[in-house]
């Protein structure tokens, strides 16, 4: 452990709850690699407390600190500059502090695409297949936009909330890209698309022996397919690997956390920052 001095800058993560976050793990091995005099350090914030939180953090001088459960949205109106990642989620996961006032962003959409770029396949002609209508879904939309996808196709179980989930994007540049399918068409979207991501949380540890697409479904699944899985407890989740199965390429959701971490500390630090060193934090975090 670094000691704590009275120059000490001070980062973070706000949540209710917080005790379990894997980022102080894997921001603080980062640090400590570049020999910064910075700490960054889990805040429990209830959501009444949230504005006289942040109040706090910008009286005592705090750098910028990540968002999580249940403050993601809420944040937003409390934010002087609300960067278009975060507009077009309709969340921020980042935050930090310029120009007297708090700037925010998503950098889950950056997590999220960071191994797919990687593969530096030609996305022009793909159309995802999203399960799940929920906040990391509207992340996986912004990337799947970003990466050039013509369409992107999300699948709920829920008509009304997969509607307003449609009609959400109504005022974005977002609008004609998303298309909403119901779980019963679930199988014809499976054969036909190249890219099957899962946004559900189900499959989450304890629940392994779950999948959100039954087997005989994921049977249909391109062998070329790359099936996608946000989660990344277990590693790999029963879906990744019935997709394995099938053929078809895996990520699981390790790297996202990987990458929209380093995306923040980068922001917070204006520096290069050692990926690498914060994936095996967090990969030591996991395995613990
Ligand atoms: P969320 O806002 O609660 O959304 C969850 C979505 O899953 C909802 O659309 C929900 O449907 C759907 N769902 C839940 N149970 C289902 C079931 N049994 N069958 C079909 N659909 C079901 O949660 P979230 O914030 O989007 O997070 C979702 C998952 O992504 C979690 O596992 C989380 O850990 C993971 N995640 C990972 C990263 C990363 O960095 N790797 C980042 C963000 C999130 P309804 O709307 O019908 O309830």
């Amino acid at each position: 452990m670094r000691s704590i001095q009275g120059t000490t800058k001070l980062l973070g993560v706000i949540g209710a709850p917080v005790e379990h976050s894997l980022s102080p793990a894997m921001h603080n091995a980062a640090l400590a690699h570049l020999g910064l005099d910075y700490v960054y350090v889990p805040f429990p914030v209830r959501p009444v407390d949230l504005e006289r939180a942040i109040a706090g953090f910008e009286a005592v001088g705090v750098v910028g600190f990540s968002i999580t459960i249940p403050h993601k949205q809420a944040i937003l109106p409390l934010l002087s500059q609300v960067w278009p990642a975060a507009q077009l989620v309709g969340a921020a996961n980042t935050v930090w502090y310029n120009d007297g006032g708090w700037s925010g962003t998503n950098t889950d959409v950056e997590g999220f695409i960071a191994p797919l770029k990687a593969l530096q396949r030609d996305w022009s002609q793909v159309v995802p297949v999203v399960l799940g209508n929920g906040g990391a879904a509207r992340a996986v939309v912004v990337g799947c936009a970003e990466l050039g996808c013509p369409e992107v196709c999300v699948v709920g179980r829920d008509r009304d909330r997969l509607d307003k989930f449609k009609q959400s994007w109504r005022d974005t540049p977002l609008h004609g890209l998303v298309s909403v399918r119901s779980w019963d068409e679930l199988s014809g979207l499976v054969s036909a698309t190249d890219l099957l991501v899962n946004t559900t949380p189900v499959g989450m540890f304890p629940h392994v022996s779950q999948s959100p697409v039954e087997e005989s479904v994921l049977e249909g699944l391109k062998a070329d397919a790359i099936a996608y899985d946000l989660i990344y407890t277990p590693r790999p989740t029963l879906f990744l690997k019935l997709a394995q199965q099938r053929g078809a390429m895996i990520i699981d959701g390790t790297e996202m956390l990987v990458q929209q971490g380093a995306a923040a500390l980068q922001i917070w630090l204006q520096q290069p920052v050692p990926v690498d060193v914060m994936r095996q934090a967090l990969l030591e975090k996991l395995a613990a």
